[in-house]
Order: C-alpha cells, then sequence, then structure tokens
C-alpha cells in the first residue's frame, strides 16, 4: 500500500515534470516565431544581479518595516506617508539607489536588448526602478511623449533620476542623480533643484503618488493599448502578481487583446521560476477562454537568452 502510494507520488511528480517542460518547449517554438514582442518585467528579473525584490522575504517591504518601525513596510512607498515622514522615504530611496548602481545587468537584461537590437522588441515596459535596463548596449528609453521611439517604459521611475516638482521651475524636471544626492537623501538633508532651489526628490514612483504625471504620463496606457494591437507575444517576466500594479497591467492587456480579437494571434508567457505567479495572474480574472497564457517556470537568463 505504502509503496504503491509512493510510486503514485513520484508519478504525479514525474508528470507535473512532463508538463513543464512541453510548456516550454511550445513556448520557444512559439517565440521563434515571433517578431513582435512586448515585454513586462519585474523586480524577479533583477533578482540574480543581486538586487532586493519588493514582496520577497528579507526583501524591500520587511526592511523598511524593521528600519523606520512601521507596521507594512509598503507604508514607506505610499504618498500620505511619503507627505507624512518625507525623510524616511527619501532616505530609503538612497539606499535603493546604492544598491542599484553597485549592480550589473543580468543575462535577461541583455536578452532583451538583444530582442531590440534585432527589431523584434515592440516595447519593453518594465516595474522595476533600478535602471539596470539602461545600462544595456543599444538599448533605448521612452520619454514619455506619445511618439517617442524608444522601447523601454520605467512604467514606475527610475532610482538614478532626480525629480524637481516645482511647476514653476523653467529647468528641465528630470535631472541625474548622484552618489553625493543618494548620502545626502541618507543623511536626511534636502537635495536642491540647481535651477529653482526647491527640494527635489528621486524619480521613484509611489503609491498614489501626487507627481506621478511628471515620473511616468498617463499617456503610457494609450501607448501601451497600441503597442498590444501590433504584438504576437507577451512576456511576463520576474512578476510574482502579489502586487496591485502588476495585476493592473495584465487585467488591462487581457482586456484589450480581447476588445481587438487578437486572442489567437496573441501568445502570453508567464515567466517565473514558481509556478505562483501563472496561478496569481489567472486567478483573478473570470473570463481567460480564447486566450493564451502559458505558464513557463523556468529562470529568466536562461530562457531569454534562448530567444
Ligand atoms: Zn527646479
Amino acid at each position: 500500500m505504502e509503496g504503491e502510494r509512493r510510486v503514485l507520488r513520484k508519478r504525479k511528480a514525474l508528470d507535473k515534470d512532463v508538463r513543464r517542460m512541453e510548456y516550454i518547449s511550445s513556448f520557444l517554438s512559439i517565440a521563434s516565431e515571433s517578431s513582435r514582442i512586448i515585454v513586462f518585467t519585474g523586480s524577479g528579473i533583477s533578482a540574480s544581479a543581486g538586487l532586493s525584490t519588493f514582496t520577497s522575504k528579507g526583501g524591500l517591504y520587511e526592511r523598511a518595516m524593521k528600519r523606520f518601525k512601521v507596521k507594512d513596510g509598503m507604508k514607506l512607498f505610499c504618498n500620505s506617508h511619503y507627505r507624512r515622514h518625507p525623510k524616511d522615504c527619501l532616505a530609503l530611496m538612497g539606499e535603493i539607489y546604492d544598491e542599484a548602481t553597485a549592480a550589473s545587468p543580468t543575462e535577461a537584461h541583455l536578452a532583451i536588448g538583444r530582442l531590440e537590437t534585432r527589431g523584434r522588441l515592440v516595447r519593453h515596459y518594465t516595474m522595476n526602478i533600478d535602471g539596470l535596463h539602461q545600462l544595456v548596449r543599444g538599448a533605448t528609453t521612452w520619454t514619455g511623449v506619445r511618439d517617442c521611439p524608444g522601447k523601454t517604459v520605467s512604467l514606475h521611475g527610475c532610482c538614478r533620476e532626480l525629480l524637481c516638482t516645482n511647476a514653476s521651475c523653467d529647468a528641465p524636471k528630470v535631472s541625474t542623480m548622484t552618489q553625493a544626492h543618494a548620502r545626502a537623501f541618507k543623511g536626511r538633508k534636502d537635495v536642491r533643484c540647481s535651477a529653482c532651489s526647491e527640494p527635489t526628490r528621486p524619480k521613484i514612483m509611489l503609491y498614489d503618488d501626487a507627481d506621478s504625471e511628471l515620473i511616468t504620463p498617463d499617456l503610457v496606457m494609450e501607448v501601451m493599448d497600441e503597442d498590444i494591437s501590433k504584438c504576437d507575444l507577451v512576456l511576463w517576466v520576474g512578476i510574482s502578481f502579489q502586487q496591485s500594479a502588476s495585476l493592473e497591467y495584465f487585467r488591462n492587456v487581457q482586456r484589450v487583446i480581447k476588445e481587438l480579437g487578437r486572442g489567437e494571434e496573441v501568445t502570453q508567457a508567464i515567466i517565473n521560476p514558481d509556478e505562483d505567479s501563472w496561478f496569481n495572474a489567472i486567478s483573478g480574472m473570470n473570463n481567460m477562454d480564447n486566450t493564451k497564457v502559458i505558464p513557463v517556470v523556468c529562470d529568466a537568463n536562461t530562457i531569454l537568452s534562448e530567444l
């Protein structure tokens, strides 16, 4: 009896492995035929560069919770908290800058760069604020203007940039953040705009950010809709789908694909080392008929290098 059970368990695990490999090989064959690819990336893609993810154990939220003695570390990324305790939030952003600038792009970042230089990338939307994608040779950046051909859209800003939020300042709103600026933020000092002398902040999007239009204009959602009308493959890479923003993007893509009747033409792949993210993404959806969303349970560096 016990022996039978053991065999059954082994068999199940084997079936799961077989299914996983089938998904991977079907993904690779579809991807090899795709020339109009949209990539969405989350913090999982930078994990192998040594960067902290938000929600994982020991991640940014947990560290913020301990450091700044708040019940939920996510608070440090909320506009309401920022308005009440700006110095805490800015100090954390200074730390994020240090961590990001000490890291290098991963194989997955380089692979997305290759898709771009080979003309196969419609757009790369990243939720990451580490700016690692900008370090890839040949990678271009979307500047917030509708017809900008730049490929990478930093949906939530970038920790390597400073933002002057003073509406009457004539200078460009965005400038490069330096180590000295990061040090000042960590030391709870103001970093002032060189043109208008008002305090600046890193260009990192907070929840309900009052400056969101300056960080990533709402226009981005229209650009995304247009991109979806011309893509044949959507990759969701290193995203746990535990945060509301990523689910909103996912739902938006499903909505547009459905509205355009492109369910048969567009394949989507959720690439993550554990299959929970695939489950998290699709479990909130009530109608996934006629949409192809494949779980690709695999390391992003390995699988994207195959494209
Ligand atoms: Zn200014």
